[in-house]
């Protein structure tokens, strides 16, 4: 029989209802979930449970929860199979990510999971999010960070929100699900990552200086400088396309150039859903390729962020941090051939 730990950060999944829209009350999802009679049978793993304080909605998680929550799956890796971790959909996709990279040499599975609609709620969509990922972690087949919602287990560091009100919330755009559950859970075996065999390490996260700019038509970069020039560590450009900038704003090179000379790491990704960075497929993306910003290839931004934050707080310097945003490190990376 296998054996999991349940740890339960928040989010809608064990909401109630307060006359400020839901939020989540201390103590009240164990006694839901104990109430859930797929619990009971059999097939499940056993399983414990923390309920974290305070329980966030996952607006608010920062990299402090990411550390917190590395470091219990840390402090209790040996005395389980697998892990789950309940946590509210906004910021999940940014958790599973981070994660992801924190947990170096990882061999079993960390299986985040959450629902649109409270347990307490008609119709909701725990249920199954709940009990399809416990089996899973209890399993082991997956040895990585992943994230079950909706019916699909995506690899974390791949997934997105794709929808504020579906019950298939999330997708995984550039890589495919690792599993799906319909009658049974098949496992795509041949897109799992294989697990480390080196001891669990855990890298805790700093608050680092990292900002993201979505481009939009008719962008003035002026307005921008104030921040680009700011001394941030790393910014994230969502750019059109396949890596695209406006060049019809002479401030954009000058500005870009300077935040790199300054030590800033630049990283240019896409605001497609789908697809991939290729700088200097086109004019407009040669700027941010010869100045030297770090081509984000299909990485989505959740990634991005994290992965930027990962390397930070690891100190390396920023020439090995260029080159690693571009190496795949969790399966959070295709190089186009
Ligand atoms: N705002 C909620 C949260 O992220 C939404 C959810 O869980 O679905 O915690």
């Amino acid at each position: 029989m296998s054996k999991i730990l349940i740890i339960y950060t928040g989010g809608t999944i064990g909401m109630v209802p307060t006359e400020n829209g839901f939020a989540p009350k201390e103590g009240f999802f164990l006694d839901e979930m104990k109430k859930v009679p797929d619990l009971k049978m059999p097939e499940m793993p056993d399983w414990d449970f923390i309920e974290c304080e305070p329980l966030l909605d996952s607006t608010n998680i920062t990299h402090n929860e990411w550390n917190r929550i590395a470091h219990m799956i840390e402090e209790h890796y040996a005395d389980y199979d697998g892990f789950v971790v309940l946590h509210g959909t906004d910021t999940m996709a940014y958790s599973a990510s981070a994660l992801s990279f924190m947990l170096e040499g990882l061999a079993k599975p960390v299986i985040f999971t959450g629902s649109q609609i409270p347990l307490c709620e008609m119709r909701s969509d725990g249920y199954d999010n709940l009990i399809t990922s416990m089996l899973i972690a209890g399993r082991g087949v997956v040895k990585e960070v992943a994230l079950y919602f909706g019916g699909y287990l995506l690899r974390g560091n791949r997934a997105t929100k794709a929808s504020a009100d579906k019950l298939i919330a999330f997708s995984s755009p550039n890589y495919p699900e690792l599993a799906s559950a319909g009658i049974d859970i098949v496992y795509n075996r041949k897109r799992l990552l294989e697990g480390d065999d080196l001891p669990l390490n855990v890298v805790d996260i700093g608050p680092h200086k990292i900002g993201v700019l979505k481009l939009f038509p008719g962008i003035k970069f002026g307005v921008f400088e104030p921040i680009l020039n700011s001394g941030l560590e790393g910014i994230v450009l969502e750019t059109f396309g396949t890596g695209n900038v406006p060049n019809y704003d002479p401030a954009f090179p000058p500005l870009i150039k300077k935040a790199l000379k300054g030590g800033t790491i630049v990283v240019a990704c896409t605001q497609c859903m789908q697809g991939t960075v290729r700088l200097n497929a086109y004019e407009t993306s040669s700027a941010l390729a010869k100045a030297g910003a770090v081509c984000g290839y299909d990485m989505t931004t959740e990634a991005t962020v994290t992965k930027l934050a990962y390397l930070l707080s690891k100190g390396y310097p920023v020439k090995d941090i260029h080159d690693l945003m571009e190496t795949d490190l969790r399966g959070e990376l295709t190089r186009p051939e």
